[in-house]
């Protein structure tokens, strides 16, 4: 695991990134609280996050927020206390909280850590959310630290951005190793990245944080990874035929030569033609 950290005058934020899927899990510590966002992936980070946030708690109140539900970003959602007696309160999309077969989300995580990585997970629980982001740009005031979610379908339905000043946690978007997986709406996921511009009238930007892939750290790094994404998106609709989109992908290297890429390209332009 990696450790990034980046310090403001009111705030420290620290990204610990799994080797697995290079998967980010986001701290941000104010003098008013702590947040975790998407919580871990494998059992051993989950548990040093954990560990680390109680080291740090002093006291202050726990929340932990999810981008989104897919199995990688829930499996940490258990065993969660800041001090040995507090709870946390759990903070998801109103679309998170309104999915069905959720249990089946983390049972699927855990199907997949045992078989591609031999790794044995502890009982998994789907999130019960005690705050649910029900208004696009709503914020949660606490203290006089504010929390603001941004509704951000497309990668899925219920994916969802978390602003806090300078730092931005985007959720399975604009990541340099994945391209977009459209798991949601294509349209959706074209209009969230169009919305980045007008986050971005509304906030500054010194650290946005992908679900996968390393930190973003300045405007021009965040315009250009939307640019690709969207040029990615345009492209898509201009494909005719499968080999087309083979030859379309080749600039795709991290992920391309391998069934699962291409096939994950394959239902992107499904979405796309309404097969
Ligand atoms: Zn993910």
């Amino acid at each position: 695991m990696n450790v990034w950290s980046k310090q403001w005058s009111h705030q420290e934020a620290k990204v610990f990134q799994s080797t697995g899927y290079q998967y980010n899990a986001t701290v941000l510590q104010t003098r008013d609280l702590i947040l975790v966002v998407d919580p871990g992936l494998f059992p051993d980070d989950i548990q040093t996050i954990q560990r680390y946030v109680s080291e740090i708690a002093d006291g202050r109140p726990l929340y932990v927020a999810f981008t989104h539900a897919d199995w990688d970003h829930v499996m940490g959602a258990k065993g969660w206390h800041a001090t040995p007696h507090s709870t946390p309160r759990m903070i998801g999309s109103i679309g998170m909280a309104q999915l069905t077969a959720k249990q089946e989300r983390v049972e699927e995580g855990r199907k997949i850590l045992r078989h591609l990585f031999y790794i044995d997970t502890p009982p998994l629980e789907f999130p019960e959310l005690d705050v649910v982001v029900e208004k696009d740009g709503q914020t949660l005031h606490v203290g006089n630290t504010a929390i603001t979610f941004y509704h951000a379908p497309g990668h899925t339905r219920e994916s969802m951005m978390i602003v806090v000043d300078g730092l931005w946690v985007l959720g399975d978007y604009l990541s340099d190793i994945e391209f977009p997986f459209i798991f949601g709406d294509y349209d959706d996921y074209k209009q969230t990245l169009e919305k980045i511009d007008r986050i971005l009238q509304h906030h500054t930007m010194e650290w946005a944080v992908p679900g996968h892939g390393s930190i973003i750290q300045s405007t021009q790094e965040l315009m250009q990874r939307k640019e690709k994404d969207l040029q990615y998106l345009r492209q898509l609709k201009t494909i005719a035929d499968d080999q087309q989109l083979m030859d379309m992908i080749q600039g795709y290297t991290f992920l391309y030569d391998n069934d699962l890429a291409r096939n994950l390209h394959r239902e992107n332009h499904r979405k796309v033609t309404n097969f």
